[in-house]
């Protein structure tokens, strides 16, 4: 779709060869095209202006091996860069902690909350022989109670009676009193998603939060959000720190800018990515390979 960050830098050095190391004017030249890749790629305005600035200090003055390219010589620091700040490391769900441990879910409506909920107790089990018992929290869309109702039938994994009219935090309170009792390895918290962030939703949270006391707050994020990525982020991270994020819908045709955009905001890892719509589709996070599609 655009041409790649490689073939446009190979350009801009095109005319340069033999020289000793990377020239101010050289490194501009190419951290425009990296400002330029960045934004196609949907990383946030206020993420690629630091990046580059870090990009920038570490590239002028570097020195151009013979056998490199200049070129090749910038997008081997750009993507060294890319990874350090998507971490370098695969980060796992930690559940180093008493049992029932809890984790609670949470994102906006449609970012793919409850069907990561169902994956990612279908790991736990299948992988970790957890017992897993699965609770929604969303009491303004029965249909939400009913998916995951559905979804824990699919995969195997219990999933926490429906009682109507119960608050949220209520029906935490229960889903982490049944778990104990009934022996529960793990105890995944689906909460109520919004459109938007809103102050209810941030207070609804923090509330859940406060009762159920998660061992792990994983925010879950649509890989195609824009500009609105470090926003989502920062909000739910400041109002409930959250520990972890998941990127959905990795398999798209997106970029993955948010997955540097968040990471950037929060500095809070990137534990696992969805990459289709089957409860099989979830996969470890490789900063590398983000950073190679960021760069495209
Ligand atoms: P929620 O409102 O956040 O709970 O979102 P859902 O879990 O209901 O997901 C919304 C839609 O996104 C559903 O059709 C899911 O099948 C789909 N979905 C979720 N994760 C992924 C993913 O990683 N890749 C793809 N292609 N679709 C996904």
């Amino acid at each position: 779709m655009f041409e790649s960050l490689s073939d446009r830098l190979g350009k801009i050095f095109s005319g340069i060869t033999g020289r000793g190391a990377l020239s101010e004017a050289d490194v501009q030249a190419a951290l425009r095209e990296v400002r330029r890749a960045l934004i196609e790629a949907d990383v946030s305005l206020e993420v690629v202006r630091a990046f580059t600035e870090q990009v920038g200090a570490r590239a002028v003055g570097a020195e151009v091996t013979r056998s490199v390219k200049p070129g090749q010589q910038v997008i081997k620091i750009v993507h060294d860069e890319l990874v350090a700040v998507l971490g370098e490391e695969a980060s796992p769900i930690s559940l180093n902690a008493p049992s029932p441990v809890p984790i609670l879910m949470v994102g906006l409506q449609g970012s793919g909350k409850t069907t990561t909920t169902g994956k990612i107790a279908k790991r736990l089990k299948d992988k970790q022989n957890k017992r897993v018992l699965l609770a929604s929290l969303d009491t303004r869309r029965p249909a939400a109670m009913e998916q995951l109702k559905t979804l824990g039938g699919q995969i195997g994994v219990d999933v926490l009676e429906i009682v109507p009219n119960q608050s949220a935090v209520e029906i935490a309170k229960r889903a982490i009193s049944t778990a104990r009792t009934g022996g529960y390895d793990v105890v995944m918290l689906d909460t109520a998603g919004r459109t938007h962030i809103d102050e209810e939703l941030m207070e609804e949270t923090a509330e859940i939060k406060r009762v159920s006391n998660p061992h792990e707050i994983l925010l879950v994020a649509d890989s195609l959000t824009g500009q609105d990525a470090v926003n989502l982020a920062r909000s739910f991270d400041a109002r409930v720190d959250i520990t972890g994020i998941v990127l959905t819908r990795v398999d798209g045709d997106g970029r993955g800018g948010a997955a540097l955009s968040m990471r950037a905001a929060t500095g809070k890892p990137i534990k696992l990515i969805g990459v289709g719509e089957k409860m099989d589709a979830l996969e470890d996070f490789h900063p590398s390979r983000i950073a190679d599609r960021i760069l495209g």
